[in-house]
């Protein structure tokens, strides 16, 4: 009989993130499929109350945390000490992790501490008899392969936009606090505080809800006869700022800003989305200025509500590919739309 261990860390408001929440669903449905499989859910954090607690309805048989201020920040040694401890307790022969920068650093270390094997950026699980199966993309998510271990225990970290976020109603539950003791060896490493980009110059930011794709028809010829890529760099950066969007571009329009033509500074080809770009995913996208042609909408498989500006309305997003098509000037539209962010 399978013991499924969801394993989270707090955010540093002390809450579970959105990752972490739909990993959650992810590790009860699982338990659901498998008759009989115990659920347990372990924790680490400054102060792990209010994430349990938000959780507690989970149905979990156990709860375990290990909390204090050397687990606070992501740190290799002690995530990898608590995150050990956790694992022993619960006896988990499955563990079902969010992929978090944290825990991508710290998780293959533990399955190996564990004599276990982890299967990383999983995106589903089925379960045929006793038998469970994970699906994990390759090759630029071209390929899904369906994968299956004896191994046990199991590490499955799973990526962000495979589940609805778990939420229920929250339960009386006894939490038992693990001890984990650092050594100095383990506390070498400190965390000074975070180094981000502003907003706008790290456009691409897969915890973002919404993916705002440019197209081409940014750098066209406008109604008035003239090109006004200083209007389209502030309105695409603009919106980007006050919706905090990731951005995605299509392939025409990286092509021909690093062929020398006129330059958006804050993209590249890492923004490009499509057959031969990315696959990001976010529960919504929208697309300003671009066509719609199937190699660059091959792109957005795992974007969920999907809507495009276009002053074409027969554009390709109008051919089905999109929940919502504006048939509007995107210059105008996002404009306003900023001022209302
Ligand atoms: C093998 C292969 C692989 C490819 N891989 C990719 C890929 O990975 N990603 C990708 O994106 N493409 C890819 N392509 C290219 C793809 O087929 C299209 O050529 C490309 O996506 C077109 O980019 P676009 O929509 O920005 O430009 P366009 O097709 O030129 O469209 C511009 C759009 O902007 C609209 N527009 C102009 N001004 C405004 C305005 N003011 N308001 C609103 N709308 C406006 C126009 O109506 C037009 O629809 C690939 C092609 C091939 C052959």
């Amino acid at each position: 009989m399978e013991t499924i261990l969801f394993l989270a860390h707090t955010d540093d408001d002390g809450a579970l993130g959105r990752v972490a929440l739909e990993a959650l669903t992810g590790a009860t449905q699982l338990r659901s499929q498998m008759p009989g499989a115990k659920l347990a859910f372990g924790i680490l954090g400054a102060d792990t109350a209010t994430a349990t607690q938000s959780a507690s309805g989970c149905g979990a048989d156990a709860f375990y945390a290990v909390a204090g201020v050397d687990f606070a920040a992501s740190r290799y040694a002690s995530d990898a000490a608590a995150l050990e401890a956790i694992c022993r307790a619960a006896g988990a022969t499955i563990v079902v992790a969010p992929a978090t920068a944290r825990f991508n650093r710290v998780m293959p270390g533990v399955a190996q501490r564990l004599n276990g094997r982890i299967d990383t950026h999983v995106s589903g699980f089925t379960v045929n008899g006793d038998e469970l199966r994970v699906q994990r993309g390759f090759y630029r998510q071209r390929m899904v392969a369906t994968l299956t271990r004896s191994v046990r225990p199991w590490f499955l970290t799973v990526d962000g936009g495979v589940f609805q976020p778990w939420a229920g109603a929250s339960a009386a539950v006894s939490v038992q606090m693990l001890d984990v003791t650092l050594g100095d060896a383990l506390r070498r490493t400190t965390v000074t505080g975070y180094q981000a980009p502003e907003a706008n110059a790290q456009t691409i930011r897969p915890d973002a809800n919404l993916l705002f794709v440019a197209g081409v028809g940014w750098t066209k010829k406008q109604s008035d006869g003239q090109v006004h890529l200083d209007e389209a760099a502030s309105a695409i950066l603009g919106f980007l700022d006050k919706a905090s969007a990731s951005l995605g571009s299509s392939k025409s329009l990286v092509d021909q800003s690093s062929e020398g033509h006129n330059v958006f500074s804050f993209m590249s080809h890492l923004n490009q989305v499509g057959q031969t770009g990315a696959t990001p995913r976010h529960p919504k996208g929208l697309s300003t200025c671009c066509h719609g042609e199937e190699p660059h909408v091959v792109g957005w498989r795992f974007i969920g509500e999907r809507r495009a500006i276009n002053l074409d309305a027969n554009c390709g997003w109008a051919q089905g590919k999109a929940d919502v098509v504006y048939v509007a000037d995107a210059f105008e539209l996002v404009r306003k739309i900023t001022k209302l962010l």
